[in-house]
Formats: C-alpha cells, sequence, structure tokens
C-alpha cells in the first residue's frame, strides 16, 4: 500500500503538503514518487458540516492528523478502528479523489 508522496531530489526530505521549493533546503528539484508511509495518529477530530456537501456526503467523517516517520503530519480521513494513537498506513482514498485514508498498520500487514 503505497501513497504517492512528494520528494526532494536534493535532501531527501519528504513534502506535505506538496509545494514548489523543499521545506529542508529550499531546492526547487522536487520529484513525486509511490512509498510506503506509516505514522502515528497524533489528532482526530470529526467534521460534521461543511461549505463543500461532498465532504460530508455519507455521513460525518473521522479527521487526523499523522505524524510520520518521513518527518510530515499528513492530514487523513481516519479508517474505522483508527483513533488516536493507532499506528497506521496512509494510501489514497478510493472514494474520495485527493484524500488521503488512514488505516490501521496490523490489519493491513495482516491481510
Ligand atoms: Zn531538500
Amino acid at each position: 500500500m503505497t501513497l504517492p508522496l512528494q520528494f526532494c531530489r536534493t535532501c531527501g526530505a519528504a513534502q506535505y503538503p506538496s509545494r514548489d521549493a523543499c521545506r529542508v533546503c529550499l531546492s526547487d528539484a522536487l520529484e513525486v514518487r509511490d512509498e510506503t508511509v506509516t505514522g502515528t495518529v497524533v489528532s482526530e477530530g470529526t467534521i460534521h458540516r461543511s461549505l463543500d456537501p461532498a465532504l460530508v456526503a455519507g455521513g460525518p467523517l473521522r479527521i487526523g492528523a499523522v505524524a510520520s516517520p518521513l518527518g510530515v503530519r499528513i492530514i487523513a480521513l481516519l479508517a474505522p478502528g483508527v483513533a488516536a494513537g493507532s499506528c497506521v498506513i496512509l494510501s489514497p482514498c478510493p472514494d474520495r479523489p485527493g484524500a488521503i485514508i488512514a488505516h490501521p498498520a496490523q490489519q493491513v500487514q495482516a491481510s
């Protein structure tokens, strides 16, 4: 399970969100590559209402900030069973283009 993520070709730092220059060395030599991204959910919340109705279609959305060992914190939807403190693996959300979803790391490794 991989996630397309932007990296600096000069220093190797991961970038999130994507940007025009590296957050560490300011190089503009950036590339997107598919990477296995794991992390720990450090905060969570629920969106009940939004100015974009498509955002909450199908019920409230649980979201969280995921601290990755790559040095970035990534905002992701939380799959069932994921809460603050959970170890997760991130992937693109199949039914919400552009969104990222956090799955329990143990569940993914077992399947
Ligand atoms: Zn860099």
